[in-house]
């Protein structure tokens, strides 16, 4: 064995001996529903695609098309060859959807946080963060080289405590948080959070990967409060309820043309391929024009957790924190033996003592599924 290799398997064997080692499983999705795993066909509460469109006629008879049409690549960097028309069409979208004034899209949620946070925010500066954010909006605010500053989940007084402390030390100060928290399926305060940006001349950025398509009538987590709170910066998943790839920012017009002028994983990173935009497209426009599709996945979520007895869902994700990863790992394996795949979330992923099984619902789950997969919980896991 090489230095390397002794270096690395030393690592793995330590990540095992805390039973947080993870391995790549075979999987194969074939509905937007099911999954076929280890030689089995499992009923899956572990994929984000909440309104089943990466299985959708439409959204795939688009995808096909511009394959066709187009090929498979985008050539290059969007600001060199890979600017395909289809692009401003999904941007326009986007930006409708969002109610904002432009929109630019990423080859992923993760790329674009790691792009958009440093072209805004430079060394002097602050980014004010959810400590329970996902991880790439705090590699963001890492790459930005920022000060940062966790404040307490949801804890919004706290955030207004370290404004007051320390805003005035810096030029430009970036509030960060998800919209609906991606290991914990509950809503961010965004109305109460933009207030408090205001007062101290903050910048709110909300990463709502889970709240589009879901949340706020399909719009996203912004459109899910009493009050329509004022948010600079819309970012975004489409790999998600949107059931495809990439990622984006929703924002105003400079901001926009700031970003793509200077997000290096915009500018030094291949365009997506045209029918990974294509598809995008179509999935907005059945978001958009279909509410009784987008309401079903928290409908869905709602009667699991009334059904195993837990605290009403607020999206489409229902954490069971179980404690330990040896007990999420026993309880993922008892559903599996049932036919359903709940995977078990382990640390670093969430904080130490709380791994659990996350469920996520789609609008296409079968009442009965989730009816049998509630009474498992209650019978056999939380019992
Ligand atoms: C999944 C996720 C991302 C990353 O999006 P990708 O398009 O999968 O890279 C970003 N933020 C949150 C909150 C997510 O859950």
């Amino acid at each position: 064995m090489t230095a390397l290799d002794q270096f690395a398997a030393q690592k793995l064997r330590d990540i095992e001996a805390r039973r947080l080692r993870r391995s790549l499983i075979d999987t194969a999705r074939t509905d937007g529903i099911h999954v076929l795993r280890n030689g089995r066909r499992l009923v899956s509460f572990s994929c984000n695609d909440y309104l089943n469109l990466s299985h959708h006629p439409q959204v795939k008879a688009a995808a096909s098309a511009a394959l066709e049409r187009y090929g498979t690549g985008a050539g290059a960097s969007r600001l060199v060859t890979g600017n395909h028309p289809l692009f401003a069409a999904l941007e326009s979208r986007l930006a409708q959807l969002k109610d904002a004034e432009a929109a630019c899209i990423f080859g992923s949620g993760y790329l674009a946080n790691a792009g958009i946070v440093p072209a805004l925010i430079g060394r002097d500066d602050l980014v004010l963060i959810d400590e329970l954010a996902h991880a790439c909006l705090w590699a963001g605010a890492r790459l930005a080289r920022a000060n940062v500053l966790a404040y307490r989940h949801n804890d919004v007084e706290q955030a207004a405590a370290l404004l007051a402390e320390f805003r005035p030390q810096h030029a430009n100060v970036l509030i960060a948080t998800d919209g609906v928290f991606s290991m914990d399926g509950d809503l961010a305060p965004l109305p109460d959070l933009a207030v408090v940006a205001a007062r101290h001349d903050a910048w709110l950025m909300v990463d709502d990967a889970h709240g589009l398509g879901v949340v706020g009538d399909g719009r996203g987590a912004r459109f899910a409060h009493a009050a329509l709170p004022d948010i600079p910066l819309q970012m975004g998943t489409l790999s998600k309820a949107v059931g495809g790839y990439g990622g984006y920012l929703c924002a105003s017009r400079p901001v926009i043309d700031l970003i793509t002028n200077r997000a290096r994983s915009f500018v030094y990173s291949t365009g997506l391929p045209p029918a990974t935009v294509a598809a995008a497209s179509a999935a907005l426009d059945i978001i958009a024009r279909d509410p009784d599709l987008t309401a079903k996945p928290l409908c869905n979520a709602r009667r699991f957790t009334r059904a195993a007895g837990l605290p009403d869902a607020q999206s489409a994700i229902v954490p069971v924190v179980l404690g330990t990863a040896e007990r999420a790992l026993a309880a993922s394996r008892r559903l599996e033996e049932e036919g359903f795949l709940a995977v078990a979330i382990r640390p670093p992923t969430v904080p130490d003592g709380t791994a659990r099984l996350r469920f996520a619902f789609t609008a296409g789950h079968a009442d009965t599924d989730i009816d049998q997969v509630a009474a498992l919980m209650r019978e056999r896991v939380l019992a």
